[in-house]
């Protein structure tokens, strides 16, 4: 085989003087978790990178499965060679005819063990022309060559690389800490947990179901949903609360206009209270501004009042057509779209006030006791733990 290794180039974590290192072992822990099912593959990290060694693993499904990894900015094959120089040039010829006849190089040494008797811009030259006098129909361009072939001469050995491949970039998770994402079975909430992910962020799912208003298959639904994101993610955690009784409650007694902006004023504070038991700093929810009655400024002003937790909205800004296509990318879209009433869609009022007031909703919720069914429903969530391997009908129930 001609690649042995596959170098992981860290990104964004080079600029994270302090956390450093907490950054790599989060990401060698990812790494090693996602390649778990490869027993053969070994893990080293340095400083400014990782390596990986191939040990007879084929190298196509395990560049597929990093390429889902946050916190790698891009990924190279690579053949590892001693620094020696008839080494370098004849691994250096079989990067370049592993690419079409035709190709233009170009190389690029770079030389951080000095005790390497040639310097970087000579070596190019004695590489280049070791190509050139070997093969017949490959030329050199130094300026768009199709193919650029890295020469990395190090202290232990000498890596050559001739294609980069984009990593998945931003943060690994689990490096910035947790949030409590809000997902309904809708389109959004499940985008919005992925950037949070991609930001580092690890999830816990939270999910208000409404038996028998709303079916096991919407349960399922999330639960699938859930399952998804852990391709990213690996271990979410997700919370299902019991929350038809407080819904009957809000809908019987608070004038229809403000059911909603109470009925998502409840859903915050308990996801507060969840959150604050499970040490979780933040809320995400998959609001996007205007797109719906409950998704307008005063609506989020009104709502986001019973707590001082951060509320997140990753999509906040975002276009519904954006929000789509980033759904079918991650592969949530489908899953999302099976035909199942949520909990808010069940007991939706005809006319919710766009402009609710926040003196108003007080008022109305000062009317009623919810406290006791608050206090209710944390005695009665159902949790679940998923990671990637994991069958999502074979989850178990933690309570
Ligand atoms: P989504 O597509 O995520 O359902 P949406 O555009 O349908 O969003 P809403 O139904 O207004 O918007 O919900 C706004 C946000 O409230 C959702 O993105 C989600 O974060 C949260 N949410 C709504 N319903 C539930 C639920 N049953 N359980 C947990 N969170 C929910
Ligand atoms: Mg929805």
């Amino acid at each position: 085989m001609l690649y042995d290794h596959i170098l992981i180039r860290y990104g964004e974590l080079s600029l994270k003087g302090k956390n450093r290192k907490k950054f790599i072992f989060q990401l060698h822990e990812n790494v090693r978790t996602k390649l778990k099912q490869y027993p053969a593959v070994k893990i080293h990290n340095a400083r400014d990178r990782m390596t990986i060694m191939l040990n007879g693993q084929a190298p196509d499904p395990i560049l597929d499965a990093c390429q889902s990894i946050f916190g790698i900015q891009s990924l190279s094959l690579a053949i590892k060679v001693e620094n020696d120089e008839n080494k370098i040039k004849e691994a250096a010829l079989a990067a370049l005819t592993d690419h079409k006849a035709g190709t233009t190089f170009k190389i690029t040494t770079r030389r951080a063990d000095k005790s390497f008797p040639i310097g970087s811009q000579e070596f190019n030259h004695v590489v280049g022309s070791h190509l050139l006098r070997n093969t017949e129909e490959y030329t050199v361009d130094v300026h768009h060559p199709d193919v650029e072939i890295h020469i990395d001469i190090r202290t232990q050995a000498t890596y050559i690389t001739s294609k980069r491949i984009k990593g998945a970039a931003g943060l690994p998770v689990g490096s910035a800490g947790k949030t409590a994402l809000l997902l309904s079975g809708g389109i959004d909430s499940p985008v919005a947990g992925y950037l949070m992910m991609r930001r580092g962020v690890r999830l816990e799912v939270i999910h208000f179901h409404s038996p028998p208003f709303t079916s096991e298959a919407a349960k399922q639904k999330v639960i699938d949903l859930a399952k998804q994101l852990t391709y990213y993610g690996n271990q979410i955690k997700v919370h299902v609360v019991p929350f038809a009784t407080l819904q009957q409650k809000i809908h019987k007694n608070i004038p229809h206009g403000y059911s909603m902006t109470v009925m998502r004023r409840m859903m915050l504070k308990i996801s507060e209270k969840i959150a604050e038991r499970e040490n979780i700093l933040s809320i995400t929810t998959g609001e996007s501004l205007g797109q719906v009655a409950s998704q307008t400024m005063q609506s989020m002003h009104a709502i986001n009042d019973v707590t001082n937790y951060p509320v997140l909205r990753p999509l906040v800004s975002m276009d519904k057509e954006e929000i789509i296509r980033i759904a079918k990318e991650i592969k949530t879209y489908d899953i999302s779209i099976r035909p199942h009433e949520d909990c808010c869609t069940v007991f939706v009022p005809k006319a919710p006030k766009t402009k609710p007031k926040l003196d108003k909703v007080k008022y109305f919720e000062s009317l009623i006791n919810m406290e006791d069914d608050i206090q209710n429903m944390m005695n009665n969530i159902e949790t679940i733990m998923l990671t990637e391997d994991s069958e999502a009908n074979d989850f178990e129930a933690l309570f």
